[in-house]
């Protein structure tokens, strides 16, 4: 058995405090599903808890217009909720749990930098991938993962590979990287699904991977091997984070994918193998989305396992 290192954990209060309401699938109980998972299979014993801080104005808006961020702030409600584009609300606890979940991805990255930690699960809401530059989108206000790798790019990090396995595309990390050298983002992403974009590589820096409706996980496995490892190898990243959605779970209500727990578990090998080989084993993996509550918190946990090098 190899063995168990012990890995940074980021979550925050905050983030269940958020609620677009109860017929909402981006819920608070997403959070506590993952958490309660890690419990119970004991895998919360090798993590190390931290309480994740507010992002600041100015690590936010390293990658979003500071007249974004004023507007998010003008618009935050007394009260009740107010709709944003079709799908995201902003609530009176919106934006405390959104400086919350870009801010764990901050320290996680602090945490990897000092070398106290090689890797790091940030299990916070609400996502990030479909926040742009100035617009919320799908569920995100802030780009917590972009907010995380420009904090990395200012810590002195060379080269970062982003790879980002949610089976939507992570359009607003697309946007906010495009053209970015130091960054090589990854993606599969399933066709005819939000955010409906035909993603292209406007800075060549781009790898994504369209998934046909209804393809299971030897899809995926080919993406990986074809497409991505061969990008990830020539790039050689300093440093690797994670867009780590779960609803391309075969029994995810929003995904159109037929991803078993063993594809999880593959590709999580995979990127450790990677990690090991290029960046010192160093990881950073935050939560993006994942809408059954039973298939997330069973695929974070064995997610969370593999990053343990634990499979
Ligand atoms: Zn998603």
């Amino acid at each position: 058995m190899p063995a168990m290192n012990t890995i940074a954990y980021l979550t925050h209060p905050d983030c269940l405090v958020h609620d677009m309401g109860p017929q909402h699938p981006e819920q608070p109980e997403r959070v506590r599903a993952v958490a309660h998972q890690l419990l119970i299979t004991g895998l919360m014993d090798h993590l190390d808890y931290f309480a994740a801080p507010l992002a600041t104005d100015t690590q936010i808006t390293a990658c979003h217009s500071p007249e974004y961020l004023m507007f998010l702030q003008k618009s935050a409600p007394g009260q009740g909720l107010v709709a944003l584009d079709e799908d995201t609300f902003l609530t009176p606890h919106t934006l405390p749990a959104a400086r919350r979940a870009a801010g764990a991805v901050v320290l996680a990255t602090d945490l990897i930098l000092s070398n106290k930690y090689e890797r790091a699960f940030c299990n916070i809401r609400p996502p990030g991938h479909h926040a742009g530059r100035s617009r919320t989108g799908g569920f995100c206000f802030f780009n917590n993962v972009a907010v995380g790798i420009y904090h990395a790019l200012a810590g002195g990090v060379r080269r970062i590979a982003l790879v980002d396995f949610d089976v939507h595309h992570g359009n607003g990390s697309e946007e906010i990287l495009a053209g970015e050298s130091r960054v090589l983002m990854l993606s599969t992403y399933a066709r005819q699904l939000y955010p409906h974009t035909e993603p292209s590589p406007p800075g060549g820096n781009q790898v994504n991977v369209g998934l046909m409706p209804g393809a299971d996980g030897t899809a995926l496995r080919h993406a990986v091997e074809h497409h991505w490892l061969a990008a990830l190898e020539h790039f050689r990243p300093e440093m690797l984070f994670i867009s780590a959605g779960f609803d391309a779970h075969f029994q995810d209500a929003l995904g159109n994918q037929k991803w078993l727990p063993e594809d999880y578990i593959w590709l999580t090998q995979e990127l450790v193998a990677l990690a090991n080989r290029h960046c010192d084993g160093r990881i950073i993996s935050v939560l993006e989305g994942g809408y059954n509550l039973e298939a997330l918190a069973r695929c974070a946990a064995l997610h969370v396992q593999g990053l343990l090098g634990h499979l």
